[in-house]
């Protein structure tokens, strides 16, 4: 990931020192810390009638790998209205959301450190139609699903399988 070398409130040069117990940035002009938080996504386990929605990647990381829609959560938006603004985004769907599967840590190369929500959602009847980064979407039997891309994505589902057989 990029690091900042100036500081976005004054310009002056950020040094990188020990500040509140880890190795941080910090503008010694202005006092801004520059703290690294993950960034919240939530992902989209969607099924309709067996089917699992998956969409083809339109954009780095993974791009053109077949796997869950997801997205970053919005300032001001709750976990649960992005993903189901995700999932519009992306393919065209509307659903309910039924459960959170599970929260993810995930270390991303491109974006660093994600929390990952990730919700089952029961699809509204329709078809997927890829819309803004997903090249593409397909609703895809739960039987050939076996491989989602992503760690995280692949325990999700797995644990919503397992759930759903007991
Ligand atoms: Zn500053």
């Amino acid at each position: 990931m990029a690091k900042y070398k100036y500081c976005p409130l004054c310009a002056h040069p950020l040094q990188v020192g020990w500040v509140e117990s880890r190795q941080r940035s910090y503008c010694p002009q202005c006092d801004f810390i520059h703290y690294e938080n993950p960034l919240p996504t939530v992902v989209v386990l969607g099924l309709l009638d067996d089917q699992i929605l998956l969409i083809k990647r339109g954009l780095e990381p993974r791009k053109g790998l077949w796997t869950l829609p997801s997205g970053f959560i919005e300032k001001g938006e709750s976990p649960e209205n992005a993903c189901l603004r995700e999932l519009l985004e992306e393919s065209g769907m509307t659903g309910q959301i039924q459960q959170l599967i599970g929260v993810y840590h995930v270390d991303s190369s491109l974006y660093g450190d994600l929390i990952s929500l990730i919700y089952y959602v029961h699809l509204d009847p329709g078809h997927p139609i890829a819309g803004d980064d997903a090249a593409d979407a397909a609703l895809v039997p739960v039987s050939q699903v076996t491989d989602l891309g992503f760690v995280s994505f692949n325990h999700a589902f797995q644990q919503f399988i397992a759930n759903r057989e007991e």
